[in-house]
């Protein structure tokens, strides 16, 4: 196989420590689950009925990955700009129209990450009935710890779930309160894409999300899994 020439350097493959181990994870794609709390979904004013609906997903390009520890500009274009405390899943199998019982197989380990939002640049887009691109994919978008390898953990199923913006508690919940389940979320969304080793999968964020302003620092916590931080920069 000849190596193609390209135009300029292309960019390096974005990717994550894994605890460990010496190796990285490499980034393939960035899946989000929306409302997947019940009190999120009712503070965001779209309460959920799982009875009757069906998870719903975004998407964060690669490129948007930060790894946790990071401190990062204000982000362009926002006045609301908000921290989302979520559990990652991180794919480490091929898998494609998976039943529940199949999904565990899927998990190579988890994370602890912060889905950052331009949440007016969101509410305008939900509103209108446009794409969430401008509020949810963006440059800095999507802070992940290392990821913990699944070792005897098996499919979370509880665990508490917390964030605090400078030492002040803002998120806390627990695992156990995710609408759907892990299994049930890697069921679904095979249905629609080939699952592939690389790929995150962002499980949706407990009530209590919020602004944050330049000079805070995040910290949220997930039990068994791990820390994630992030400190807010000058705007650019
Ligand atoms: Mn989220």
């Amino acid at each position: 196989m000849t190596t193609p020439t390209y135009l300029f350097v292309p960019p390096a493959i974005p990717s994550l420590p894994v605890l460990g181990t010496g190796a990285r994870f490499p980034v393939n794609r960035i899946f989000c689950v929306g409302r997947n709390y019940h009190a999120h979904a009712v503070e965001m004013g779209r309460p959920v009925d799982k009875a009757t609906m069906k998870p719903f997903y975004f998407t964060k390009s690669p490129s948007t990955l930060v790894e946790s520890g990071a401190t990062v500009p204000y982000p362009a274009g926002t006045a609301n700009y908000h921290y989302e405390m979520e559990l990652v899943v991180a794919i480490g199998a091929q898998g494609f129209r998976l039943t529940e019982a199949e999904a565990q197989r899927m998990i190579c380990g988890y994370a602890a990450g912060l889905d950052m939002t331009r949440r007016d640049l969101q509410l305008v887009a939900r509103d209108q009935g446009r794409p969430w691109d401008l509020g949810k994919d963006f440059e800095k978008s999507a802070v992940c710890s290392p990821i913990l390898p699944i070792g005897n953990l098996g499919v979370l199923t509880g665990g508490a779930i917390t964030l605090q913006v400078n030492g002040e508690t803002k998120q806390s919940a627990d695992l156990a309160q995710l609408i759907w389940n892990i299994p049930e979320l890697l069921a679904d969304l095979s249905q629609y894409y080939h699952l592939e080793p690389g790929d995150l999968i962002y499980t949706g964020t407990p009530e209590g999300v919020g602004p944050v302003k330049p000079g805070d620092r995040i910290s949220g916590h997930i039990d068994r899994v791990g820390d994630v931080s992030l400190t807010i920069g000058q705007a650019e």
